[in-house]
């Protein structure tokens, strides 16, 4: 069975309640749809790839994952740094306001730690998963090392994912976050973007347009998500376009397209054929928005899956 590795970041999440009182968690893209695979597809093996410091926030991340049963022997420890972390305020409509605080975090120094050493675990037929956002944080410095481990996987048969997830205040300019968004293209066999992100990065503004601009890649899947308007999928050169249900009472969009990837991808390596897994996925990222935060409880996820995977 195919194991699957999620390489970014996890962060310290404080939501906004009522008044001045905050909630907190812990979430971040990778680990979002990590948390949902595994809970969707219980007997894949999943991986979290991150740096956490020694403190006490990062101890408790850690609990996180592995109550959520994500195997962290690639969970490496900063002696000198502490996980990011984020603030999420939602207006009336769902629609999220972000703050960070991550430009010293500790998931930033992976590339120190996850070396050629650890490669040696992969087998063929793995999956390695990474968005632009674990792009966007690592040194630049570190990129280069980063595009090497890269391609050694992808000799040896690992399958890459990727989600460009664009975040323009984590990059130093669009051109930086282009080039490095087109060559993590060129690496990948899936791709599942969303026509939003590509909007502000590319000026792509369909599934059309999306689809075209992909074709200059050597994709096997591109998954296209439009939010509430639906999903296109490319494979092997046939097209097909997906419906989605829209959802009337949208409570807080966090984490939409984290939970569709990870039930999708979970549902591909299931063995389900590519109209399942849209639907599996959209279920479960309509569930995630009618919730507030990025996780949802398990129950909750669940009984809106039954029957679909
Ligand atoms: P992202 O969250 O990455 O920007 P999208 O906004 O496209 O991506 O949302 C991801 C998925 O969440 C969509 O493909 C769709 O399945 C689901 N989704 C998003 N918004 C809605 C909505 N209003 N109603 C129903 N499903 C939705």
């Amino acid at each position: 069975m195919s194991s699957i590795y999620f390489f970014g970041e996890c962060l310290i999440e404080l939501r906004a309640l009522q008044g001045n009182l905050l909630e907190q968690s812990y979430a971040g893209d990778i680990y979002n749809s990590a948390v949902y695979m595994k809970r969707a597809f219980p007997k894949l093996p999943v991986h979290i790839i991150t740096t956490v410091g020694t403190d006490a926030f990062s101890n408790e991340m850690t609990d996180r994952f592995t109550d959520e049963h994500l195997s962290t022997e690639l969970v490496f420890r900063s002696r000198q740094k502490i996980p990011g972390l984020y603030h999420i305020q939602t207006d009336v409509t769902g629609e999220r306001t972000f703050n960070y605080w991550r430009g010293d975090s500790a998931a930033r120094q992976t590339m120190d730690f996850f070396t050629d050493v650890h490669l040696h675990q992969f087998k063929h037929k793995d999956v390695f998963f990474f968005s632009g956002i674990s792009l966007a944080i690592l040194p630049e410095e570190k990129r280069d090392e980063f595009w090497h481990r890269l391609k050694k996987l992808n000799d040896r048969g690992i399958t890459i994912v990727f989600d460009p997830n664009y975040r323009k205040t984590l990059w130093s300019s669009k051109d930086d976050a282009l080039t490095q968004t087109e060559k993590a293209f060129t690496y990948a066999d899936i791709a599942l973007p969303g026509v939003d992100d590509l909007a502000t990065l590319l000026d792509l503004h369909t599934s059309k347009q999306v689809s075209d601009f992909c074709q200059r890649f050597d994709l096997a899947e591109l998954i296209i998500k439009n939010g509430p308007q639906s999903v296109v999928t490319v494979c092997n050169g046939a097209t097909a376009t997906h419906k989605i249900t829209p959802v009337n009472n949208v409570v807080d969009t966090t984490s939409a397209g984290d939970a569709f990837n990870g039930v999708y991808l979970g549902a591909r390596l299931s063995g389900k054929d590519i109209d399942n897994a849209v639907q599996a996925a959209a279920a479960a990222a309509a569930t995630v928005i009618q919730h507030p935060g990025a996780i949802i409880p398990r129950t909750l996820f669940l009984n809106a899956l039954q029957g679909k995977i």
